[in-house]
């Protein structure tokens, strides 16, 4: 584990917005619900759909942490969308609802890894609703927990747990191995004593940071923390053996789900999963609907994509052809697999043109630039949304666009 530079200062606090705190858009009012570990029942996505059908401008957006964003919603709709949102179970905790952040792998569970990650979701929510301490986390505070893929692992949370395999699980810090080993059953407790120190040592060095890399040394100080303390009750050794994550991807169990997985893939139990891509991530009430119908529980992926899992050759092979029809995507060659695109205009004042359309036409022409690479469609130079990766940008400027190298 390396160390992390000196404490960044942050003026002020994070102002992400949440179900109940949203945030104030071109479009209108826009909330985000967060969904640990992308998990939704049928019911809380048909609530979702119908929310969005009537409070919101009738899509749902799937975000880069498998959450859900609702857009152009009216003055005053929140509290009848807190409303909804409770009564479907997606606002356990009024207080804790934006720090509620936890990918976990997709697929989990059904194919692949060591683990399933699906119970460490449930439980690393519930324990962060549970400690009213834990509400002070900020609304950029990331939990990844993968099952030993390597697919949610990579993407930088600040406090992670790793299957090395069916007994042993490592804890990430920053991205980073800490060193620190545990079991499947004492693993949420040592990640929420993590999380518990992330506010810690935040504390100490003056309160201010949003992520624990921003902490000097911060990843370092919360693992010695932790190892000294005992204050958990996970089986953890001292931090000796740090490994790079490469290594332990060299452990990776399933198939390479780094990146965007899509199309249909055999589950341990003989039934089948669908993946399919959600074009610039704006799922209509109509698509969610429709998958609500196929599937009683579907996972949302950070990548854009939902999970539609549990079916029979038979009924994936119907389902496949519904949800092409209605636009999802479930061919991997399809070039919708790589290309994102920030909000843009009309719903982000900032932004200098309408890049969801831009980007939609040059997918249907054949035009995409870079030779249709990975790609990120940005409105200005904040680039929200952008995958982690070698992605290149594709950034609207007062001159057209501007194309830059992978990075
Ligand atoms: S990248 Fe810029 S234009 Fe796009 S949503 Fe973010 S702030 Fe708006």
């Amino acid at each position: 584990m390396t160390a992390s530079p000196a404490t960044v200062a942050r003026g002020r606090a994070d102002v992400c917005p949440g179900a109940l705190q949203t945030h104030a858009a071109a479009d209108g009012a826009l909330a985000r619900v967060r969904v640990p570990g992308g998990l939704l029942t049928g019911d809380q996505l048909r609530a979702l759909a119908a929310a969005a059908r009537e409070l919101g401008d009738g899509a749902l957006e799937l975000t880069s942490r498998g959450n859900v964003q609702l857009r152009g919603l009216a003055s005053g709709a929140e509290a009848d969308l807190g409303d909804r949102l409770a009564g479907a179970g997606l606002l356990p905790s009024a207080t804790h609802e934006r720090v509620r952040n936890v990918l976990a792998s997709t697929l989990t569970g059904r194919a692949g890894g060591h683990v399933d990650a699906r119970p460490w979701a449930r439980a690393l929510d519930a324990g962060i609703c549970a400690e009213p301490a834990l509400a002070a986390l900020p609304g950029r505070f990331l939990a990844t927990l993968d099952d030993g893929r390597g697919d949610v692992a990579l993407l930088g949370g600040d406090v992670g747990l790793r299957a090395l395999g069916p007994d042993r699980v490592a804890l990430t810090l920053a991205g980073a191995d800490s060193g620190l080993r545990t079991t499947p059953d004492a693993a949420v407790a040592l990640a929420l004593a993590a999380t518990r120190g992330f506010l810690d040592e935040r504390a100490a060095q003056g309160g201010t940071a949003w992520r624990l890399a921003e902490l000097d040394d911060g990843p370092r100080r919360v693992a010695t923390a932790l190892s000294s303390s005992g204050r958990h009750r996970g089986q953890v050794p001292s931090p000796a053996r740090v490994e790079p994550l490469p290594t332990l991807l060299g452990e990776a169990s399933g198939p390479p789900l780094v990146g965007t997985p899509v199309g249909t893939f055999p589950q341990a139990d003989g039934r089948v999963s669908l993946i399919a891509v959600v074009p610039l991530g704006r799922l209509t009430a109509e698509q969610a609907d429709l998958l609500a119908r196929l599937a009683d529980e579907v996972q949302l992926s950070p990548w854009r994509s939902v999970v539609v899992p549990d079916l029979t050759e038979d009924a994936a092979d119907d389902a496949a052809v519904v949800l092409h029809r209605t636009g999802m995507v479930l061919d991997a060659a399809s070039p919708w697999t790589r290309v994102t695109a920030c909000a843009g205009r009309p719903g982000c004042a900032k932004s200098l043109a309408d890049v969801r359309a831009d980007a939609a036409r040059a997918v249907a022409t054949g035009t995409l630039p870079a030779d249709g690479a990975r790609q990120h469609w940005a409105g200005c130079e904040r680039r929200c949304g952008r995958p982690r990766g070698d992605v290149v940008d594709v950034l609207a400027t007062l001159d057209g666009y501007r194309v830059t190298a992978a990075r």
